[in-house]
């Protein structure tokens, strides 16, 4: 008799005896479903929206082994530990083992021992893994961070384009193709260069409503984050992003100067040196990561609580990507950027001086202007943002710096024409300290020598702070009415449109930089999507003896993970060790009950949870 059919109810009761979860999310149920039907699907979900779920629940169902694509060698380990925490039976094959693990490996999953088997692209492909594939039994193929295959984005992988052979070398074998990347581009391009022509698409929401978006105006960037980190994320985890080694250096020095626990991360450090970072940012409390983008992707750590950018992002693909980072757990998270002239102009050099052909700068060219069109918006930033994407959305969302404190717009054309004419009258060959020497009327040794202090704008704008000016050319250099890149390094000329505005043939909207960001004004989550997905609601401030309780809970976390070598949220979630200390369950049952306590965890810990909800605090 052929087995019955699997249905989305039999997905559902292996969410609850493995996961302890109530039940699916969003669209995980249908991509799921369609798994379980022997069809293809193509998932785009955020981070933290719960993708490694459609094709683990799956897999376990299913007859024969799981085999996921990862392209990230060193979080495989981490990955297949929490896999066998949960109870399932996961392991993973790349560079690292040695010979016997790896044939040791080959033969569970042969035997049919393995749930999930885990696999760098170019292991899958390479000839010595050609016969296992053909005689694997395949539950699915997975591949994850699918957006590798995107020659136009920032984190192609060669490699990556191989895995379209899969349709033919393992037919009837269902495929499923997972990224955060939003655009239709790259979606478009997973489906051609995977070969999923017939793939179902999930393609959630992209808002992250627990995220909220605070962009200000540079002035002495480390001095901003650390308001930023005392006012709201002491002893949280976090990833600073800089643009350039020896700023990564620079700010992690600062950082552990001010009392935190700061690391560094760049291409620059030695392999063992990074991977070390890496751990003690997974397996610690409370770390900070200062990082250029070389780190991240792939880091599922649900507990990042921030993510700063002290510069400029290269686009808003990657400020998406490396903000969403930030609260996989769904509860509150920040996203900060700070970004000043000095960044616009550096991007603008860095696209027109690349060895790019035309078409690749203009493409380049287009993300630079949306992203400078970001930041400088005065409407709400999510709006903008899921804009970018394609997603209709309306502010006010209520969680970024543009609902908090609005703007203030005002007609900045008189502003503008005063530095049009300091940039020409000086002959379109200085740059911005210069010019606003000039401007405000400073004789410097440089105005003097130039003679600068003749010309009739010397001192028109004495009225305008120094940080003022620089917001104006910053807003003209975005606006593309100056641009950098003339002959003198970092001088600035005149754009496209400057003309008519000199001549007064049309205005320039301004904005008002706020002195400061809303810090305390901020509602820290609690907001409910518009998705309808849950954000976790504000906790009441919990009673003292239940902090006490998760306290305790948290310390023997801390012991469990450090002796398994795993991370500890692999062990138990912060939300789930919360709900333990104030819920306070007495019996296996009732601790069964709490989100996020599945079959395997009850029977590994659920002892050591009762004895110690069941003590006394000691004094
Ligand atoms: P992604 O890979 O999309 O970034 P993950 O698969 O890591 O997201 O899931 C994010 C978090 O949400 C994880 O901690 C995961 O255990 C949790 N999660 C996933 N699905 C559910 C669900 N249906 N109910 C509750 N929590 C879930
Ligand atoms: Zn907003």
């Amino acid at each position: 008799m052929p087995p019955r059919p699997l249905t989305l109810a039999d997905a559902r009761a292996a969410l609850q005896r493995v996961w302890g979860y109530d039940d699916f999310r969003g669209l995980q149920a249908g991509a799921i479903e369609t798994l379980l039907a022997g069809g293809d699907a193509i998932v785009l979900m955020p981070t933290g929206g719960g993708k490694s779920l459609t094709y683990q629940l799956p897999s376990l169902l299913r007859p024969g082994v799981g085999l996921v694509v990862s392209p990230l060698i060193a979080l495989m380990q981490d990955q297949v530990e929490a896999l066998r925490l949960l109870g399932v039976r996961a392991a993973f094959l790349n560079s690292t083992q040695d010979p016997q693990e790896a044939a040791a490996t080959e033969q569970a999953a042969l035997a049919g021992e393995l749930d999930l088997l885990y696999v760098a692209p170019e292991r899958l492909l390479s000839p010595r893994f050609a016969p296992l594939l053909q005689r694997l039994p395949l539950a699915l193929i997975a591949i994850d961070e699918a957006h590798c295959v995107s020659q136009w984005g920032h984190d192609f992988r060669p490699e990556y384009l191989g895995l379209g052979v899969l349709a033919e070398r393992c037919p009837g074998v269902p495929r499923i193709a997972l990224t955060a990347t939003a655009d239709a581009q790259t979606r478009q391009e997973m489906r051609e260069k995977l070969r999923l022509d017939a793939a179902h698409e999930f393609v959630a929401s992209f808002d992250r409503p627990n995220i909220r978006y605070l962009i200000t105006d540079k002035r002495d960037a480390r001095a901003q984050l650390l308001q930023l980190l005392r006012a709201e994320h002491a002893g949280d985890a976090g990833i600073v992003y800089r643009q350039s080694r020896r700023a990564v250096e620079q700010t992690a020095e600062a950082l552990v100067r001010a009392g935190l626990t700061a690391l560094p991360y760049h291409a620059g450090l030695s392999n063992d040196l990074r991977a070390q970072h890496q751990r003690r940012f997974l397996r610690e409390e409370g770390v900070v990561m200062v990082a250029t983008i070389a780190f991240g992707m792939g880091i599922d750590k649900p507990d990042v609580r921030f993510v700063a950018h002290l510069d400029v992002p290269r686009s808003l693909e990657g400020y998406y990507q490396e903000t969403g980072r930030a609260g996989r757990d769904a509860q509150s998270a920040t996203a900060f950027m700070t970004y000043g002239l000095s960044d616009v102009l550096q991007m603008q050099r860095m696209v027109e001086a690349g060895g790019a052909s035309d078409a690749v700068k203009l493409v380049e060219r287009r993300k630079l202007d949306a992203l400078l069109g970001f930041c400088e918006s005065a409407s709400c930033r999510r709006e903008v943002l899921l804009g970018y994407f394609g997603e209709a959305y309306q502010g006010p969302c209520g969680a970024c710096d543009r609902c908090l404190a609005p703007v203030e717009q005002f007609d900045g054309t008189e502003f503008a024409q005063m530095a049009l004419s300091a940039v020409v009258r000086t002959g379109q060959r200085f740059g911005s300290g210069h010019l606003i020497d000039v401007l405000r009327g400073s004789l410097t040794p440089r105005v003097a020598q130039w003679g600068h202090d003749a010309l009739p704008t010397f001192g028109v704008g004495m009225a305008q702070s120094e940080q003022g000016w620089r917001s104006v050319l910053r807003q003209l250099v975005a606006a593309g009415l100056l641009q950098g890149g003339g002959e003198h390094p970092g001088s600035l000329r005149l754009g496209l449109g400057a003309a008519a505005l000199l001549k007064g043939e049309r205005r320039f909207p301004m904005q008002r930089e706020p002195v400061s960001l809303p810090l305390t004004s901020v509602p820290k989550g609690g907001r409910r999507s518009r998705t309808g997905r849950q954000v976790e609601p504000v906790r009441e401030p919990p009673s003292s003896a239940a902090e006490a309780r998760f306290e305790r809970l948290r310390a023997w976390r801390a012991a469990e993970a450090r002796e398994r070598g795993v991370p500890a949220y692999t062990i138990f979630h912060d939300a789930t060790l919360r709900a333990m200390a104030e819920q306070q369950p007495h019996s296996e049952r009732q601790l069964a009950a709490i989100h996020g306590v599945g079959a395997a965890k009850l029977e590994r810990y659920a002892a050591a949870v009762l004895r110690l909800l069941g003590e006394r605090a000691v004094a």
